[in-house]
């Protein structure tokens, strides 16, 4: 099943490319195993999955032990400061940082552990009360803070659209956060890059490959739908 799944979403990914002509090769799919069993993890890696994402530190950590060294483990959860210091050497991107309390510990975790880490901005395009991220027009100056810290790169942005019936309707907020990526480059900000751009989930990568998206974090369209204990 997950087999058939992911041939389904990377010919899905090829097409959307297609019809932006992209190549195929700039987007990276990861798969969103939050909640799934090990079993599951160790089915898609067999199927060439290599890019696994987490929304929990205590769920990547744990998954991280069990799992092959390969793996590029991605952080697309909020993070808790006090929990920084578990992750920074584990994985190879976090998407989610939207504050310079969380950038700073991020940096003095990563220099105490004499690491690099690459992180995205999560900017709350559609302004979602329930979202975390940054506003747009608050980006530029936590990135300019941010990236006078040592330990830390900023490679790009991440967003998470509303849950929508008609991934259309979240176009909009894909071209603008492509937007906000796009003026943030002709800033020259010293040590930011904006090569990343995250965005798409299983409702609407599609639509965010066509709008220029560089990772897409699909979940259900892999795994199938979680199942959260109440
Ligand atoms: C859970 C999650 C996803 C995947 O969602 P699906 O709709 O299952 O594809 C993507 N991004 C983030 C940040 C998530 O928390």
């Amino acid at each position: 099943m997950i087999k058939d799944n992911l041939a389904i979403v990377h010919q899905n990914i090829r097409k959307a490319c297609e019809s932006a002509d992209r190549n195929t090769d700039e987007v990276t799919l990861i798969a969103v195993s939050k909640t799934k069993p090990v079993s599951m993890l160790t089915e898609a890696y067999a199927c060439g999955c290599r890019d696994f994402g987490e929304n929990k530190v205590q769920e990547l950590t744990s998954k991280y032990e069990v799992m092959p060294k390969d793996i590029r483990w991605h952080m697309i959860g909020h993070l808790q400061t006090n929990k920084v210091k578990y992750i920074v050497d584990k994985v190879c991107l976090i998407h989610s940082v939207d504050s310079l309390k969380l950038a700073q510990e991020i940096s003095a975790q990563a220099v105490k552990k004499q690491v690099n880490v690459s992180i995205l901005i999560e900017v709350n395009m559609a302004g979602e009360e329930t979202k975390f991220g940054v506003k747009p027009q608050e980006a530029e100056a936590l990135i300019r803070e941010i990236s006078l810290l040592p330990g830390i790169s900023i490679k790009g942005l991440m967003t998470i659209a509303p849950y929508v019936e008609d991934a259309e309707d979240n176009r909009q907020y894909f071209k603008q956060l492509k937007q906000l990526a796009v003026d943030i480059i002709y800033k020259n900000i010293d040590n930011v890059n904006m090569s990343i751009l995250s965005m798409g989930m299983t409702g609407d990568y599609v639509t965010a490959v066509e709008e220029g998206a560089s990772c897409v974090r699909v979940g259900t369209g892999i795994f199938g739908e979680r199942q959260y204990l109440v």
